[in-house]
């Protein structure tokens, strides 16, 4: 057995269940050279607010910042696609030196009159902050002139972790939220907050929610629209998915307008009917619990034969998990439960205390949590509990095939939807092929430290 390698200063990041009482430090800023693989800020509120497809989205700083986050989504959208489009500034020396105010303006007023958003989203870049362009002026005299919102994003780069970049993300739509018409809402209605509609699972879930007879207001922000944030204060509840990236807004909206709001996942199969459950529960409309139901058991006698082939082949794997948000992690563990293989590294970039309180309850003895890692404790920790699939981003992807080991993208890059029951199979189709690749046979695993 190989010892992970930890940096110093990161000791407390990270837990070995059954070894102590659990604790882990977590919720602060990267350790300084550990190469987090976490993202910055003005990272965090692009891949929240990329997806509202009718949107401008321009990036004031280097052109570096937007290539960076070019398509970072790959969301779907039902309609227009202006979200696809990564607008810059591309501030060069002169402007570091003489201010971008000016530059912005214009680039506003070309970009507004050439494409005609419902809106623009303006992010603040590490440069920006540093020189102290006016943003909230800029934004101002424009949403004069043009007449629609144009809205800040104070999401400098360098002003904190992703999870800030959420935040900003949040206050943004949140000047948005309660500018439009709510008249003709049902009252069984609610938000979809937290889904990025990466691969078509928003569509499902909808189509999940409007047969127990609701109506969905907003979708925030997968296939989003500038319209249906502005209306989304008259849904009766807010469906959040995700820990970090949408509950600022939530909670702004729960104390600004009254709306509670519930956390769910759509991902794997338990947690996919538990979300049903609760949202029929929040209505206490027996009719509707009884049509959740009915989605449940029809899905599940489509599903579980299916899944009884992959979980023959798969018994007694192994996996590792490493995403963004540790809500995602829960679903993980009990998706990989379900198709019999055996989680032993588990962790996040933005999880809390309670989440992995809660990680630490569901996964097994000897199991690693860890926060914010990086790629050296990543390849130690695969390397050392062996593992056979490793779930996780664009980021760890390499890490794994480096190693020999297989790999499923459950980040931003995916194209093909793990949401929602039939999304429970795709997942478990893909670990799958991955693990049985013949590729593993030219790229054998390596088993000591790189
Ligand atoms: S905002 Fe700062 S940290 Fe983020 S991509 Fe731009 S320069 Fe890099």
């Amino acid at each position: 057995m190989q010892t992970a390698t930890v940096l110093h200063g990161r000791e407390n990041q990270i837990h070995r269940k059954g070894t102590a009482p659990f604790a882990i430090d977590c919720n602060k800023d990267s350790l300084a050279g550990a190469v987090s693989q976490r993202a910055c800020v003005f990272c965090g509120s692009r891949v929240v607010l990329y997806p509202i497809a009718d949107a401008l989205h321009l990036v004031h700083g280097p052109i570096g910042c937007a290539v960076y986050t070019w398509d970072i989504r790959g969301a779907l959208s039902s309609g227009p696609e202006l979200h696809r489009l990564s607008f810059s500034t591309d501030l060069q020396e002169m402007d570091v030196i003489f201010g971008g105010e000016k530059k912005l303006y214009a680039a506003l007023i070309e970009l507004i009159d050439r494409h005609r958003p419902k809106a623009a989203f303006v992010y603040s870049t590490c440069i920006v902050g540093l020189i102290g362009d006016d943003l909230e002026a800029v934004c101002r005299r424009v949403t004069e002139e043009k007449g629609i919102p144009v809205l800040p994003v104070m999401s400098e780069g360098f002003k904190g972790n992703k999870r800030e970049g959420y935040q900003a993300a949040c206050r943004a739509m949140a000047r948005l939220v309660g500018t439009g018409d709510t008249a003709g809402i049902a009252k069984h209605s609610i938000n979809i907050l937290g889904d990025f509609n990466l691969a078509g699972e928003i569509w499902l879930i909808r189509d999940y929610f409007q047969r127990m007879g609701i109506e969905v207001v907003a979708n925030i922000t997968g296939d989003g629209r500038v319209d249906d944030i502005r209306r989304a204060h008259g849904a009766g509840l807010n469906v959040v998915q995700c820990s970090g990236a949408t509950m600022d807004l939530a909670t702004m909206m729960r104390e600004e307008y009254g709306i509670p709001s519930v956390r769910v996942s759509y991902f794997g199969v338990e947690d996919m009917a538990e979300a049903l459950y609760t949202v029929a529960t929040f209505f206490a409309d027996p009719e509707m619990m009884e049509k959740a139901r009915a989605i449940v058991r029809e899905e599940l006698e489509k599903l579980l034969p299916e899944l009884q082939r992959y979980k023959a082949a798969l018994a007694g794997k192994k996996a590792a998990i490493y995403v963004g948000g540790a809500f995602k992690a829960f679903s993980l563990v009990k998706a990989f439960r379900l198709i019999g293989i055996d989680v032993v590294m588990v962790g996040s970039q933005t999880g809390t205390v309670e989440d992995y309180e809660e990680l630490q309850q569901i996964t097994d003895e000897g199991t690693i949590i860890v926060d914010d890692s990086n790629p050296l404790e990543l390849s130690a920790f695969l390397q050392e509990k062996e593992v056979d699939v490793f779930v996780g981003g664009v980021k760890e992807r390499p890490i794994a095939y480096k190693l020999g080991v297989a790999f499923c993208d459950h980040n931003h890059e995916r194209k093909e939807m793990l949401a929602g029951f039939a999304g429970m199979l795709n997942f478990a189709r893909e670990v799958h092929d991955s693990v049985m690749s013949p590729v593993w046979q030219f790229v054998p695993r390596r088993t000591k430290e790189i």
